[in-house]
């Protein structure tokens, strides 16, 4: 069989490509037979593991990518770097561990999230992004369809669960105990991070049931991270540079104006 059948046959296409030249190359170089053959394997190994990548990019359904060195945390002083950076080490994803990303709109909440979500898929583990208002409408769909045992089931396949938006919609009750389920079925089996608006303290008006958000947070919380953000919306940042807005009270817990908020609310899917 000649080497293009062979390469063919093997699904060798990224060898197959670049095969004339990576030749050349190993030609002048003077390379030998082994040194050769692992660098032809490696350049195939190579192209198949950003493909894998690029595949699991897209099966998270993120909104937009976004990366951990594309954030400013000097605009951003309330947040612990050493313990992003710890994070981004993903061995909170391994142990199946969560993380709860808190703070007002703007802050970089989603930003945090998808960058460590992005992290993880180039790590090799699959993860799925959800808005609250993505994973209601499939849950319940899945209910309406009977098959939410098999939808709950899915959500527990991705090792990294991303749920975004926490609070700006309140759940009914009914919607809050199908989130408590899923919390219940990847406790300890795989890690959640949880983005909200609104302290601990609130999440009892969240899920409109005090009882159940005090079960939700005993499992989130029982091995998480909470990172707390404090500071300024960075999206308003670039308007008060433009003159646009007023300066900010001094006293500002970066709490935003009705119109920011309303920015806040199409839900990426
Ligand atoms: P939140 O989810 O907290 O409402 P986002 O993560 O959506 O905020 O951030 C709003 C926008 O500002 C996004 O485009 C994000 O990339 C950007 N952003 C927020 N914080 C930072 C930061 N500290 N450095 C760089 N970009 C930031
Ligand atoms: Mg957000």
């Amino acid at each position: 069989m000649e080497l293009d059948a062979l390469l063919d046959k093997l699904k060798m296409e990224h060898l197959e490509a670049q095969l004339d030249t990576l030749c050349e190359q190993a030609a002048q170089r003077e390379l030998d037979y082994k040194t050769f053959l692992a660098e032809a394997l490696r350049l195939e190994w190579q192209g198949r593991f950003q493909r894998g990548i690029e595949a699991r990019l897209r099966q998270s359904r993120f909104p937009w990518n976004k990366t951990l060195e594309q954030f400013d945390f000097d605009f951003q002083p309330s947040l612990d770097r050493r313990q992003v950076r710890e994070l981004a080490g993903l061995s909170f994803v391994e142990r199946a561990h969560n993380v709860v990303i808190l703070g007002p709109p703007g802050v970089g909440k989603t930003h945090l999230a998808v960058a460590l979500g992005v992290k993880a898929v180039e790590a090799g583990y699959s993860v799925l992004f959800h808005t609250l208002e993505s994973l209601m409408t499939r849950l319940n769909r899945a209910q309406h369809e009977n098959r939410l045992d098999a939808t709950l089931k899915q959500l527990t396949y991705p090792k990294l669960l991303i749920l975004d938006e926490l609070g700006y919609l309140p759940l009914t009750h009914h919607e809050a105990s199908l989130f408590f389920r899923l919390v219940v079925r990847r406790y300890e089996r795989g890690s959640l991070i949880v983005t909200s608006n609104k302290s601990f303290l609130d999440w009892g008006e969240v899920f409109n049931d005090q009882v159940l958000a005090t079960a939700i947070l005993d499992r989130l919380l029982h091995h998480a991270t909470t990172l707390n953000v404090k500071g300024e919306s960075y999206r308003l940042k670039e308007k008060r540079r433009a003159g646009l807005l007023g300066r900010p009270k001094p006293a500002d817990d970066g709490a935003e104006t009705h119109e920011e908020t309303e920015e806040e609310m199409p839900m990426p899917t």
